[in-house]
């Protein structure tokens, strides 16, 4: 569903990403794991064509995907993003959140986008919520409604980027639970993240960056139990 091939990137000269290989099999959870600036955001967003990659292959359901190409606004409807903020629209209600992209986007008839976002709210337990402004939400609901929104342009592959990290304590375990369904859906993701007891127990693999490089990837269960890579141990040791 995605495969990544020797990725590059840099800022300024300043290399970022050096050289990432990565493959997502369809309905694979893959969490990505390292130190604060090791390039864990950047690649997500060079994955979705917020950032321009320098070189490198970047392939999406078999189909290959190049900065400037005519079918960049199609990859963006294929992937959805999930950020530490939720950026949802505050003059808009809940419903209106969800229901944004695939009027004005993808065109839906307004009866049938009304009916779709009212399955995903019911999907992230939201559906009481529809009416609302998202300022009368608490963090964790707003962030169920931004994944709602970006599920909503029925994505084959979703994004997190520290989905999480903005929240107060009591409030990630429904974000988590959200997301934990979706892979049990079968959703192919790839979750930036720094809660490592998720990525033990839903990510069928874990990779940690290092310097913008993917340093050690395993099994989850694998990677925790028996770090093998100097940089996954002094991580993990750091964290744990
Ligand atoms: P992480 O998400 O792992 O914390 P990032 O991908 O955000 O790391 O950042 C990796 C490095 O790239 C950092 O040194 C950061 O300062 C730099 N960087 C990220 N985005 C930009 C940008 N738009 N312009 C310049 N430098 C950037
Ligand atoms: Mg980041």
């Amino acid at each position: 569903m995605i495969r990544v091939e020797d990725l590059y990137k840099s800022f300024n000269g300043t290399p970022v990403l050096k050289g990432i290989d990565l493959t997502v099999q369809e309905g694979e959870v893959v969490c990505l794991i390292g130190s604060s600036g090791s390039g864990k955001s950047t690649l997500l967003r060079c994955l979705n064509f917020l950032e321009e990659k320098d070189s490198g292959v970047i392939e999406i359901g078999g189909e290959r995907f190049e900065a400037g190409g005519k079918n960049i606004n199609k990859l963006r409807q294929r992937v959805g993003m999930v950020f530490q903020h939720f950026h949802l629209f505050p003059h808009k209600t809940v419903l209106e959140n969800v229901m944004e992209a695939p009027v004005h986007v993808m065109s839906i008839p307004k009866k049938e986008a009304v009916q779709e976002a009212e399955a995903l709210l019911q999907k992230v337990g939201l559906q009481d919520k529809r009416d609302v402004y998202p300022a009368s939400l608490s963090g964790g609901q707003q962030q169920r409604v931004a994944i709602a929104r970006a599920l909503a342009m029925k994505p084959e592959v979703m994004l997190f980027d520290e989905p999480t990290s903005a929240l107060d304590p009591e409030l990630v375990g429904e974000v988590l639970d959200t997301m934990k369904q979706l892979a049990k859906e079968g959703m192919t993701m790839i979750i930036v993240t720094h809660e490592m007891n998720f990525a033990r127990e839903v990510a069928d693999y874990t990779m940690l960056i290092h310097e913008g490089r993917i340093v050690e990837s395993a099994p989850s269960k694998e990677l925790f139990a028996n770090p093998k890579e100097e940089p996954t141990k002094a991580f993990l040791s750091k964290i744990l």
